[in-house]
């Protein structure tokens, strides 16, 4: 990883001095090293590593960090700043109906991230209509009904013998005077840039009022993915990103590159096939993805924090097996007191970093937190190896040896119990076992 080919570059200069010009140059040949690898487009690779020379160098070495994690972290900032420092959500204000366009290459997932879309939106309360106007690829209006149908929103009854421009104008109509408050248009597409496609998104876009046109790329194309999103957006005018087949094995990279050449801000990645793999944009754990270090940026952040990656490691080991505790519990519990929170932590372990997206993840204050420190306290070791065994008398004598009150301790045994229900989700889900990526 990154950090330690930093560390053999600077093994000299731990200590003392400033960055000089010199090791920042070395370092530079791995930062590059580890962008291209990341399939970052070599242009930008190239821009981009000047600008972060220029920062680095004279920089004072800092006591707390080695010089390669200091550089690792300048490299890192600079990356988030670039990709957009926060997620930048959808416009679903304004005029209504809303309406989205999505364009991009064949194949890059226009239609399964139109169909993700419509069921992220809808429930947020909106009532989409999902609108095919691929009219060429065989079956593609079918595709758009069956994903509809399985995230159960309506799609416009398009018919491959109209012109895709007459869809957008009825179904617009349709969405006006109906139910609906959001469009979401799926395009044809082609395997390479072509001119009569631009035509047509160009037709429909001044067809109907557009509240964004989103460019749909597949984050496994990286070098390519720069010369593509140049295009669209010079004759589109794009307002924004989303990246697909971000899971597995894609490093990122293409984020960066997409971002630099449009300038339009990345949306929503796309991490799998299924309707639910659409995530909100985050442009820290992008960076640290591109930079193949998983979460360690936080660690280092941290550098005097209690939790090691160790009891992270462990931790992680634990939640595959089925083996969380109420013990565990404690344990975590100790270290949130001295961390912060739990999310901080749960950030660490690699792959769980999902969990941070669960809608109705515990979180601790202080107080509670002592409270709950004392409730497991009272347990007997039996109990918190096995909290099935804790009936209503155990719980009456927990809430008397720990000063609390039933209620309190059912609390616990609640928190305790819907963590395990998260992390069975998420090893449901192949999160847990997709920790490959995410390197400590
Ligand atoms: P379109 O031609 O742009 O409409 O692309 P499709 O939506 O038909 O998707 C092409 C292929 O990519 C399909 O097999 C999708 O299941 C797949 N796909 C789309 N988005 C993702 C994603 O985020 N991850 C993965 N692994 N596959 C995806
Ligand atoms: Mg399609």
């Amino acid at each position: 990883n990154l950090t330690d080919r930093l560390e053999g570059v600077f093994k000299k200069l731990r200590g003392h001095g400033r960055l000089t010009e010199e090791n920042i140059q070395e370092a530079m040949g791995e930062v590059r090293k580890a962008l291209l690898e990341a399939d970052v487009n070599f242009g930008v690779v190239k821009e981009f590593i000047a600008a972060v020379a220029d920062k680095a160098i004279g920089r004072e070495v800092l006591t707390s960090l080695s010089p390669g994690q200091q550089v690792v972290k300048i490299v890192h900032d600079e990356l988030v700043a670039l990709l957009g420092s926060q997620a930048e959500p959808l416009k679903l204000d304004g005029r209504q109906p809303v309406t989205i366009m999505l364009a991009g290459l064949q194949g890059s997932g226009k239609t399964t991230t139109a169909a993700k879309l419509a069921r992220l939106l809808k429930e947020k309360g909106r009532a989409p209509l999902l609108v095919p106007a691929d009219v060429y690829r065989p079956a593609a209006i079918e595709q758009l009904q069956v994903l509809g149908g399985q995230v159960g929103v309506p799609v416009f009854a398009s018919t491959a013998e109209q012109k895709p421009v007459e869809i957008a104008r009825q179904a617009f109509t349709a969405a006006s005077t109906g139910p609906y408050d959001t469009v979401i248009f799926d395009t044809a597409g082609r395997l390479h840039v072509d001119d009569e496609l631009m035509v047509e998104l160009r037709e429909i876009s001044q067809a109907v009022p557009l509240s964004e046109i989103l460019f749909v790329a597949d984050a496994m194309t990286g070098q390519d993915a720069v010369t593509v999103a140049e295009k669209f957006n010079a004759d589109l005018e794009i307002t924004g990103v989303i990246l697909t087949k971000m899971e597995g094995d894609a490093r990122g990279g293409a984020a960066l590159s997409v971002k630099k050449v449009t300038g339009k801000p990345i949306k929503f990645v796309g991490v799998g096939e299924s309707v639910d793999a659409l995530e909100v944009f985050h442009p820290d754990r992008t960076a640290s993805r591109i930079l193949g270090m998983g979460d360690v940026l936080s660690l280092i952040e941290k550098a005097e924090a209690v939790v090691d990656q160790k009891s992270a490691e462990q931790l992680a080991k634990k939640i595959q097996k089925n083996a969380f505790t109420l013990e565990d519990f404690l344990d975590q519990i100790q270290q949130i007191k001295k961390m912060g929170s739990l999310e901080q932590i749960m950030g660490m372990i690699p792959g769980i970093n999902k969990l941070k997206q669960i809608k109705d993840a515990p979180q601790p204050d202080q107080k509670e937190l002592i409270k709950t420190e004392a409730i497991i306290r009272s347990m007997t070791l039996k109990e918190r190896r096995n909290h099935r065994i804790i009936n209503a008398r155990r719980r009456v004598r927990i809430a008397e040896g720990s000063g609390t009150s039933v209620a309190e301790v059912n609390r616990v045994l609640k928190s305790y119990t819907m963590m395990l229900k998260m992390m069975k989700t998420m090893k449901g889900k192949g999160i847990m076992t997709g920790g490959k990526r995410r390197k400590l």
